[in-house]
C-alpha cells in the first residue's frame, strides 16, 4: 500500500454547502463518509482527489426514522446504527438482520449507508436488498432534491448516476404491510458476499403469493431482478414451490453469469437455485 498523498479535508455546515463544495471542486474533490472504501482506494491509488467533503458531521444525515408509510434512513447512518436502530427492527427487521451481518463490527461501526451505495461496489447487501424492497434514493443538489430508484442510483459497477453537485441524503423504504414476507440470504466466503438474494412475497389470506420481488447481487455489476422470475414466483404456493428451479434459471439468466476468480458460472447459478429455495421455505413460513 502507499502513503496517502496530500488532500485537504472541508467540513460543510450543511448539505447545501456540501453540493457548492462538490460544485466548486470538480474533479478534485469527493465526498467522505466513512472512509472505508475511499480511503483504501486512495491508499492503493487508485483513486486521487485533493479535496475530500467530510459529511459525517451534517446534521440529521444520519437519522433513521418512519415517515408517512416509510422507513426512512439516512445516507450517514453507519451500518451499526441501522443494525441497532429499534424503529428499524420494528418495522423492517429484514434490513437490521442484513445489516447485522455487513462486513465485520469495525467496518459495520464506520461504513455507511450512503458509502456503500454511491461506491457502488457490486458485492453490496444493502442495494441488493432495496432493489427488493422498492427502496427509493433521494440526491439533493444545487437545485434541490429528486428521488431515484436502485436501479437508477446504481448505474454499473463503481457508478452511481448521481450528478457532480449531489450527495445521496437517504432512502425511502416502503413499510411492509402484515401479508408481507421478506428475506435476505447470502453466501460468503471470503471477506464479501458471493451472491446476496432478497425475496419479498405479498401473500393473499389463504397464504398464496399474490406479488414477488426478488433480486440477486454480487454476480453481475449492479443487483438485477428478473420478471420472468418474479411472474413465476406468483400464484398458490404449492406450484410456486415446484416452480422454484425455474425461477432461479431465469434469474441466473438475467444476471448473464460469468466464471471468474469467486467461481464457475455453473457453481453460482446452482447457489441461486439454493438460496432462493431457502428464502421461499423462510418467507412460506416452511421451517417451522
Ligand atoms: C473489509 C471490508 C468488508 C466489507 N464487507 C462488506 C459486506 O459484507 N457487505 C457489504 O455490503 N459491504 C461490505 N463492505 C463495504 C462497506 O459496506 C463499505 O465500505 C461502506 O459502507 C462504505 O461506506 P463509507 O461511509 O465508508 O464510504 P466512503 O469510503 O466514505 O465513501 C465511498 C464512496 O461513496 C461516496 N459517498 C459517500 N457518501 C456519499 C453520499 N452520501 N452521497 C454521495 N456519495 C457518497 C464517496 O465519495 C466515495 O466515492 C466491506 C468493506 C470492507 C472494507
Amino acid at each position: 500500500m502507499m502513503p496517502l498523498r496530500r488532500f485537504a479535508i472541508h467540513r460543510p455546515a450543511d448539505l447545501g454547502e456540501a453540493a457548492e463544495m462538490l460544485d466548486h471542486y470538480g474533479d478534485t474533490g469527493t465526498l467522505y463518509a466513512g472512509g472505508t472504501e475511499l480511503l483504501l482506494a486512495m491508499r492503493h491509488d487508485l483513486l486521487r482527489y485533493e479535496h475530500l467533503i467530510d459529511i459525517k458531521a451534517v446534521a440529521g444525515l444520519d437519522r433513521v426514522e418512519r415517515r408517512d408509510g416509510h422507513l426512512y434512513i439516512g445516507a450517514g447512518a453507519t451500518h451499526r446504527t441501522i443494525e441497532r436502530s429499534a424503529v428499524c427492527r420494528e418495522l423492517l427487521p429484514v434490513m437490521s438482520e442484513m445489516e447485522a451481518n455487513v462486513a465485520n463490527v469495525r467496518v459495520r461501526a464506520t461504513g455507511t449507508l450512503g458509502g456503500n451505495l454511491c461506491f457502488a461496489e457490486p458485492h453490496s447487501d444493502p442495494a441488493t436488498l432495496l432493489l427488493a424492497l422498492d427502496g427509493t434514493a433521494r440526491a439533493q443538489g444545487k437545485s434541490g432534491e429528486r428521488m431515484l430508484s436502485m436501479d437508477e442510483l446504481l448505474a454499473g459497477a463503481y457508478e452511481n448516476s448521481l450528478a457532480q453537485d449531489e450527495v445521496l441524503t437517504g432512502v425511502d423504504v416502503p413499510l411492509p404491510g402484515p401479508s408481507q414476507r421478506n428475506a435476505y440470504l447470502k453466501f460468503q466466503v471470503h471477506e464479501r458476499p458471493l451472491l446476496g438474494l432478497a425475496l419479498s412475497l405479498e401473500l393473499d389470506d389463504g397464504g398464496d403469493i399474490r406479488e414477488a420481488r426478488c433480486a440477486i447481487g454480487c454476480v453481475s455489476p449492479t443487483p438485477c431482478r428478473s420478471e420472468a422470475a418474479e411472474s413465476l414466483l406468483a400464484g398458490p404456493a404449492d406450484s410456486v414451490e415446484q416452480r422454484l428451479q425455474e425461477a432461479a434459471a431465469a434469474l441466473a439468466d438475467e444476471a448473464a453469469l460469468t466464471d471468474d476468480r469467486e467461481g464457475s458460472a455453473e457453481y453460482k447459478r446452482h447457489l441461486i437455485g439454493v438460496l432462493l429455495h431457502r428464502a421461499a421455505r423462510k418467507c412460506l413460513n416452511r421451517d417451522g
